[in-house]
């Protein structure tokens, strides 16, 4: 019996880590499992406010086309296909967990940095997607650099 997950959301940074991340994923995936990726690109003006005098819509085009890159870069090296990459704009933990839904993932999974000091103050992705999320969140261990 194949008890594996069936469709996998993994949220990448597009670090170097998000190899490890889909190194994961696919070890608890079921055999005729569906991986897909989601990169979400928080907006710059909710980033920044008012802080900043300009339109930023050319810039936030330009950061969306780069991600979108990189982030099928990743998906081609575990040979997800580009329509299974999620490249988004939104605040990250809302986003990811609102396409899990949209794509009835029945696993998360997410990368989770070591914190020491003030950090800890910090929450975690990991942690602020558990308690709203609707199915299972594997937030693999990443050391820190
Ligand atoms: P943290 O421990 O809070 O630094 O979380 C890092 C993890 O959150 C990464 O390994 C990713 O899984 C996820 N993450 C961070 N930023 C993004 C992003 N912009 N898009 C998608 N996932 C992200």
């Amino acid at each position: 019996m194949d008890n594996g997950y069936h469709t996998l959301l993994v949220a990448i940074d597009c670090s170097d880590d998000s190899a490890r991340l889909l190194t994961r994923a696919t070890a608890v995936a079921a055999n005729d499992a569906q991986l897909h990726l989601i990169h979400v690109i928080e907006p710059l003006a909710l980033a920044y406010g008012a802080d900043i005098p300009m339109d930023v819509s050319d810039l936030q085009s330009g950061l969306m086309d780069q991600a979108r890159k990189a982030a099928l870069r990743h998906a081609q090296a575990f040979s997800v296909p580009a329509e299974r990459v999620h490249v988004e704009l939104g605040s990250i933990e809302k986003t990811i967990r609102e396409k899990a839904d949209q794509i009835a993932a029945d696993l998360i999974v997410v990368g989770s940095h070591t914190r020491t000091g003030l950090a800890l103050l910090l929450g975690s992705t990991a942690k602020g997607l558990v308690p709203g999320a609707h199915c299972d969140v594997l937030a693999v261990k990443i050391a820190a650099s």
